[in-house]
């Protein structure tokens, strides 16, 4: 009997019946009709699909504390799980002319009365690092979830790069002025459709001017004070455990490190006492 691993999302949540993926040869519940099954690739050689189920659940679980849950090899395909599902839902029907749209590719839809194509759709945002000297810009938005300490991120508007984005979100945000961009990667960030892009730069003025419509908090940490920090998962975290490696490694000094000519040294002392 093949067995499939099935990520089943209903409202947004994923199917987790005691805090497991169901590894089963047919889906255990009744797909909603008219939404397509994705394949998911192999986990361990296992096949794994989305599906998406409109049947009345318990056991569901939020996908970030699925996190918690679920070993990683089971994780990010959730994620794309999510993104899939939520994506066939919201484009059932053409935005044109109100027809059916049926699959036409990977990533793809057609109308079945006019034609019109549609794609998946991602919207962009961008996270910031902001370093000023030894220190680096954490804050805390309203919607931060705990007691954390994050990063100044937002999404890129119509007509915005990605660079412009960074550099207006940390000026609106906490009134910062940035130079020297640099990308350092992304992540996918299914709430819902967003794709996260991570950039580390320094301020050119330190003064903050805190936009107290989002922001409860922003501060200059430095390795030594730090707050709260992200889930080790989060590009935020990525981006911060980054930024305090390249101040650990910097704040070592150079005579600290015995060079070749001293630990021969030392071993010729050794052997001589
Ligand atoms: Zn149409």
């Amino acid at each position: 009997m093949k067995k499939i691993y099935w990520y089943i999302i209903c409202d947004g949540k994923l199917f987790l019946p005691n805090g497991e993926l169901p590894c089963e040869e047919f889906c255990p519940v009744a797909p909603a009709e008219g939404m397509i099954v994705f394949g998911l690739g192999l986990i361990d050689g296992v096949p794994a699909r989305a599906v998406c189920c409109q049947e009345k659940l318990t056991d569901l679980v939020g996908l970030r504390d699925a996190y918690e849950l679920l070993p990683e090899k089971f994780y990010k395909p959730a994620l794309v799980a999510l993104e899939k599902v939520l994506w066939d839902l919201n484009s059932q029907r053409c935005p044109v002319c109100g027809g059916r749209m049926d699959p036409a590719g990977f990533s793809s839809k057609r109308c079945c009365t006019c034609g019109k194509p549609q794609y998946t759709i991602i919207a962009p945002a961008a996270i910031i690092l902001i370093k000023r000297k030894k220190s680096a810009l954490l804050v805390r938005a309203k919607n931060f979830r705990g007691s954390f300490y994050g990063l100044v991120a937002g999404f890129v508007e119509l007509g915005e790069s990605l660079e412009e984005c960074v550099v207006r979100e940390a000026y609106e945000e906490t009134g910062l002025k940035l130079k020297n961009l640099k990308y350092f990667g992304s992540q996918i960030w299914p709430y819902p459709n967003s794709l996260m892009l991570g950039f580390t730069a320094e301020s050119i003025n330190g003064d903050i001017t805190l936009q107290d419509s989002e922001l409860t908090d922003a501060q200059f940490f430095t390795i030594d004070n730090l707050p709260e920090l992200p889930r080790k998962d989060s590009l935020a975290r990525k981006l911060i455990d980054s930024w305090i490696a390249e101040q650990t490694a910097a704040s070592i000094p150079q005579s600290a490190t015995p060079s070749f000519s001293d630990l021969e040294a030392f071993k010729s002392a050794a052997i001589l006492s």
